[in-house]
């Protein structure tokens, strides 16, 4: 059918376990070691049925059908058989509308960048903030980045609203230094197709060297998932870019920690500057006693390692004080603040800047600005 893809036509077929055999056998096939230049190679083979006739009646519609069941096939992880359904076809229109008003958003410049900041929790003073994502949805207001995100990363249109961030981000920290209040890092989420692409690190490269910043103040978040489950090449890849930030002075953090593989070796390897506690361990610190071990282990393990560790999701002062105890120094959540338009954020740091605080009540002064 053109590139990778090929079709293969069943005949007179009796049941549905004949199809699935069928491509089950070819996936097999597909999946045999072939040796070149000494290299053993593997392939491996996605596949997508539609049935003549309840699927459609002309080959047009058959086709489509099979593609869209293929697709399926390949975000259930490759290596496997779907078989069309009116549901999956439901699914993709609604994926193909919200991709278009995406589009649109990223057109008519309906996208903004919030910003949420990191705590220092025994000093209490703000220390980094993170950028986010957000969708100024003419009738649906304000979209949080978690509801468009995904279908971002299917489509790849991640790629370029993750430039948009990053050049947002980095106009606001400019002219927050022209109001004159000390800056903090910044930290940016990257999703793996940023990576992929190998443009990332000449992109951020030029755009620190115009606004004249230095390359420690941005650090970028990753997820194990992003940067280490998948084959090489596309493994490799992310982390060759990865290596090339790194080497740039950019600083790297794994993001939603805990959730993904957690291998510990990488921890090292890769030069990680910090780890950020995903927010399921912080909710339940202080009533589960396994969550309780958990995060305690990754501090005792990211102290050895000289790696700094970020506590997300704090909404509770029980969970500083446990979190503080265990030495965890820095944190993230409502509780301190939510994340906040830049016009905001500039006056934030401007009392971040002044202010000494001496306990709870007044911190809590301190970052009522940023909470609503
Ligand atoms: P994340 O990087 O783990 O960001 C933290 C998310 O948790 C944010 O949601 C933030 O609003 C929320 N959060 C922070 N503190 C608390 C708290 O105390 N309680 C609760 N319940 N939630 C809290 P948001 O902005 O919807 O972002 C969701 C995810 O979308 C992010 O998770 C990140 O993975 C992704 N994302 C956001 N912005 C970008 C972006 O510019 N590029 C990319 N590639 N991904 C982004
Ligand atoms: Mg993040
Ligand atoms: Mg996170």
């Amino acid at each position: 059918m053109g590139g990778d893809e090929f079709v293969v036509v069943f005949r007179d077929v009796k049941s549905y376990e004949e199809i699935t055999l069928g491509a089950a056998r070819i996936i097999e096939i597909l999946n045999v070691h072939i040796v070149i230049d000494q290299y053993p190679l593997q392939t491996t083979g996605s596949v997508g049925v539609s049935l003549f006739p309840r699927d459609g009646s002309t080959m047009v519609e058959l086709l489509k059908h099979a593609d869209t069941a293929m697709y399926q096939a390949k975000d259930r992880g490759r290596n496997n058989v779907q078989m069309f359904s009116q549901v999956m076809n439901r699914k993709l229109k609604a994926r193909v509308a919200v991709e278009a008003s995406l589009r649109e958003a990223l057109r008519l410049k309906q996208l903004d960048v919030y910003y949420q900041p990191f705590i220092n929790l025994q000093t209490r003073k703000i220390v980094g903030l993170e950028a986010l994502i957000r969708w100024n949805h003419p009738v649906h207001g304000m979209i949080p980045a978690d509801q468009f995100i995904p279908i971002a990363e299917e489509t790849g249109l991640i790629v370029l609203m993750g430039n948009f961030v990053l050049r947002r981000a980095l106009q606001n920290m400019s002219a927050w230094r022209k109001a004159g209040v000390p800056l903090v890092p910044m930290s940016l989420n990257v999703a793996p197709a940023q990576l992929q692409r190998g443009e990332l690190q000449s992109t951020i490269a030029t755009l620190l060297k115009s606004h004249g910043f230095r390359p420690e103040l941005l650090q970028l978040e990753m997820t194990e998932r992003g940067m280490f489950e998948s084959h090489a090449p596309a493994a490799e890849n992310r982390q060759d870019t990865m290596a090339r930030l790194r080497d740039l002075g950019i600083k790297i953090a794994i993001d939603d920690f805990g959730t993904g593989y957690s291998s510990l070796s990488y921890l090292k390897h890769w030069r990680v500057d910090s780890l950020k506690i995903d927010r399921s361990f912080v909710r339940d610190l202080v009533t589960d006693s396994s969550d309780l071990a958990i995060v305690s282990a990754i501090i005792a393990i990211a102290r050895h390692l000289r790696i700094q560790v970020i506590a997300e999701g704090i909404e509770a002062y029980q969970q500083v004080e446990i979190l503080r105890r265990l030495g965890c120094t820095v944190g993230q959540g409502f509780l301190f603040a939510r994340p906040m338009p830049a016009g905001q954020c500039l006056e934030l740091l401007g009392a971040n800047a002044e202010t000494k605080i001496a306990d709870d009540e007044d911190m809590l002064a301190v970052f009522s600005a940023g909470r609503g």
